[in-house]
């Protein structure tokens, strides 16, 4: 009898319990059998990814490293690097490297308009499945939600769970199939006899190429993936990939990256926004401003995520206020007491936030905000709670602050090509988020220096503008 190892569906955790050193979470995909999260690695400062697998039985946790260890062996640009893997109770933790990017089911979900672009996706699949096979691995589970489609780079395979390398008892327990039935070969249902995993992969991408639909011109490679018989199927995907070349199927149109680069904009941002609103629901505030900050830069025309930002300070200021109040009663109480909550409170009601993207945010290293913008009275978020929606804020609504200092020799400013009194400058500018240019000028008008300067939401920067100032501003 033809057993299907079951998939466990599992939905996505509200807040996954991350192992000490990870931070920022957002959901990511959601497996089969596990969960995907993007987070920040605090010792690295950089974004990974990290798959949780819940798994009781402790060989089974074993069996589940061993997917890492794999992984780990495949070192091609087409596969996530692993860093990291291991067990923690019931869990098993593999943190590898974040592909930015968005699956190719949920880009043929979106649908792909044009032919050229599906096309160069094909090949590039090809290419990477030749890649792995060149490795002497067979994937055995090849199915769109298992392939990710970087704007920037490209293609990679993920889901390594089943993977084997050939030679290493490739053939099933008898009566056992793993994969995903609309992509399994003929010859893994028909059970018993030894399967070829490499062919049974070729099947696998058939199918996936058939989706995908590259064109009239593949009909015939795609056919031949398909056989029933897989010895009718090419040797391997490194000859497909050869095979592919030879009959000149173009992959230089890059035309995808755009598309690609869009879906994986708007996903990611809906990522991003529900993440900040469970952080938010769980008073961690600072985590969600920065989710927040990616999300309005991936979309800055996100409302909710708008809404949800332009609260931060007014509740910074409600909060402070209902401090003080408290400290005023306990004087009522014990004058001595209440002076020391008052300098308690005064201290911690404001702190820096670091960015958790330093390394590429250096203008954006340090922000005051309230300690518990949002704290105790915690938005009943399933949506977003209603006091959040009286307010549609538009984008320029949310501001930061920029001092602008002239250096010696600088006798006037331009801030986004207007003119700015270079008092008023060093008193503050309150200026909307987002990139700003500084333009500074000695006495005849000939510009000294120009810099680009990227301000967040309630952010107060110092940028000190003339011709030292080559160097970056610093930022308060
Ligand atoms: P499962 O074994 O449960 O099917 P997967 O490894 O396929 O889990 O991961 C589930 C989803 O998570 C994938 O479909 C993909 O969208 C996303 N994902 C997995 N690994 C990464 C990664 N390294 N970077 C970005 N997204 C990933
Ligand atoms: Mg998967």
């Amino acid at each position: 009898m033809v057993r299907v190892v079951g998939k466990k569906i599992t939905g996505l955790a509200v807040i996954p319990r991350l192992p000490k050193g990870f931070s920022h979470p957002i959901a990511i995909g959601e497996g089969s059998f596990s969960s995907v999260y993007r987070v920040r690695q605090k010792s690295l400062d950089r974004w990974v990814a990290i798959k949780v697998l819940q798994e009781r039985n402790s060989e089974r946790r074993v069996k589940l490293l061993n997917e890492a260890r794999n992984q780990a062996r495949m070192s091609i640009a087409s596969i996530p690097a692993v860093y990291d893997a291991f067990a923690r109770g019931q869990r098993v933790f593999i943190v590898m490297e974040w592909v930015k990017g968005v699956s190719l089911q949920a880009m043929l979900d979106k649908g792909i308009p044009r032919s050229e672009d599906r096309m160069a996706l094909a090949g590039d699949l090809v290419a990477a499945l030749a890649g792995l096979h060149r490795l002497g691995y067979a994937h055995r589970d090849l199915k769109p939600a298992n392939i990710l489609i970087s704007p920037e780079a490209g293609i990679y395979l993920v889901d390594f769970g089943f993977a084997k390398k050939v030679g290493e008892g490739l053939q099933s327990m008898v009566g056992t199939v793993k994969g995903t039935p609309a992509y399994m070969a003929p010859e893994i249902w028909r059970g018993g006899a030894e399967v070829d995993f490499i062919k049974a992969d070729l099947f696998a991408l058939g199918k996936v190429l058939q989706e995908l639909d590259p064109g009239p011109g593949c009909g015939p490679l795609i056919d031949s993936l398909l056989a029933q018989d897989p010895t009718a199927r090419p040797e391997s995907a490194i000859s497909l990939w050869q095979a592919w070349q030879a009959a000149g199927f173009g992959t230089a149109d890059s035309h995808w990256k755009a598309t690609a680069g869009q879906v994986t904009s708007e996903l990611l941002s809906k990522r991003l926004l529900q993440s900040a609103q469970q952080l938010l629901f769980a008073g961690r505030e600072e985590e969600a401003y920065w989710i927040l900050v990616e999300c309005l830069q991936e979309d800055p025309d996100a409302a909710e995520a708008l809404t949800l930002m332009s609260r931060f300070p007014a509740l910074s200021r409600t909060r402070t206020r209902n401090r003080w109040a408290g400290a005023a009663l306990a004087a009522m109480v014990l004058f001595a007491a209440a002076m020391m909550s008052a300098y308690f409170f005064g201290k911690r009601s404001e702190r820096r936030i670091l960015h958790p993207a330093a390394e590429s945010n250096d203008h954006a290293r340090a922000l005051l905000l309230s300690r518990r913008a949002l704290g105790g009275s915690s938005p009943g978020i399933a949506g977003i709670p209603a006091k959040f929606r009286e307010f549609s804020p538009r984008r320029g609504t949310l501001t930061g602050i920029l001092y602008l200092y002239a250096r010696p020799g600088c006798d006037s400013l331009d801030l986004d090509g207007s003119g700015v009194d270079t008092m008023s400058a060093t008193a503050g500018l309150t200026t909307s988020f987002g990139e700003h240019t500084v333009v500074c000028f000695d006495k005849h008008g000939v510009q000294l220096s120009q810099e680009r300067v990227s301000l967040l939401p309630f952010q107060r920067k110092i940028i000190r503008a003339g011709r030292a100032a080559a160097k970056r501003g610093s930022a308060t």
